[in-house]
């Protein structure tokens, strides 16, 4: 089934201008999460600069003649230099175009939109941050699981399984952590995660604490595995990247929360009809 939308979006969205860089967050996935500014950006755009993660049917929302230009990893090889990226995004509003630089989740959650910005605030090109859904919320959201809920939780944190060498972020407080945050969200967190549960349980946290794996979140290849810290290295076996980890008491909710294996459910019911 599809629905065919008779929406006119608010009148007052901004006109993207020649020589304007606007860094924008495309979501965790389901084109449905995208912002009404990002879809305002995808039909002004005269060239997109995009990550991997970002879906083919979001940036099939473009105009047909937007240029488009991936700046991800491709079969193995290293992505692109993330100065080089930056360079080129100055080079492009250089040049007149409205550039769109389109990234997975929102620009500013681990997704280096910071520094980006600030190639651009040195050059003097003025830019525009649409923020996106990340995929610690939108992915925690389609699991079922509550980043806050009343009687688990009064905080959360986000954090980063990998430091910028790519090993677990050995600078970090992991006392700290592990005691002040009852509910954290990891981002690139797989490859790592023997010595990230290691320090958190070796910081106190209990062994039967719920933790949830949320592969590809969001979109059909969405995979959600529970489990408690001590058998989650051997469940993350079962995971690739993308996923987001989580930690904590909220976990427990998907239980009754999961609305997907409702959704699913429907769908497989439509379909038999
Ligand atoms: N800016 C992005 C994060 C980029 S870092 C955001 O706000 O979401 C890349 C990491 O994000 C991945 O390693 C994974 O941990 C997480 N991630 C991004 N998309 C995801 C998805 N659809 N499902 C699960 N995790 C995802």
């Amino acid at each position: 089934m599809s629905l065919t939308m008779n929406i006119t979006p608010p009148a007052d969205l901004p006109e993207f201008l020649p020589g304007w860089v606007w860094l924008v967050g495309a979501g965790p996935g389901d084109p449905g999460l995208l912002t009404l500014h990002g879809v305002n950006a995808l039909a002004q755009a005269d060239v997109i600069v995009y990550d991997a993660l970002v879906d083919e049917r979001i940036l099939s929302m473009a105009k047909p003649e937007a240029e488009r230009i991936y700046a991800g990893k491709r079969g193995g090889k290293p992505s692109p230099k993330q100065q080089d990226i930056s360079d080129r995004l100055v080079e492009l509003a250089n040049d007149g175009k409205r550039v769109l630089r389109l990234k997975g989740g929102d620009p500013f959650v681990f997704g280096r939109g910071g520094e980006e910005a600030l190639t651009l605030v040195n050059a003097e090109i003025p830019f525009r941050i649409v923020p996106g859904i990340t995929a610690g919320i939108g992915g925690m959201a389609y699991a079922g699981i509550p980043a806050t809920h009343r009687d688990c939780n009064s905080a959360v944190t986000f954090v980063t399984g990998h430091s910028m060498t790519g090993e677990v972020p050995d600078n970090m407080d992991w006392k700290a952590l592990a005691n002040g945050a009852p509910v954290l969200i990891f981002y690139m967190a797989i490859k790592h995660i023997g010595r990230i549960v290691e320090k958190l349980m070796e910081a106190g946290r209990p062994a039967d604490e719920p933790v949830g794996f949320i592969m590809a979140a969001t979109t059909e290849n969405q995979k959600v595995v529970t489990c408690t810290l001590e058998t989650a290295v051997e469940t993350a076996e079962q995971i690739k990247p993308p996923a987001i980890v989580c930690v904590g008491p909220v976990v427990d909710l998907r239980e009754q929360l999961n609305w997907m294996s409702k959704v699913a459910e429907l769908s497989a019911s439509e379909a038999a009809e």
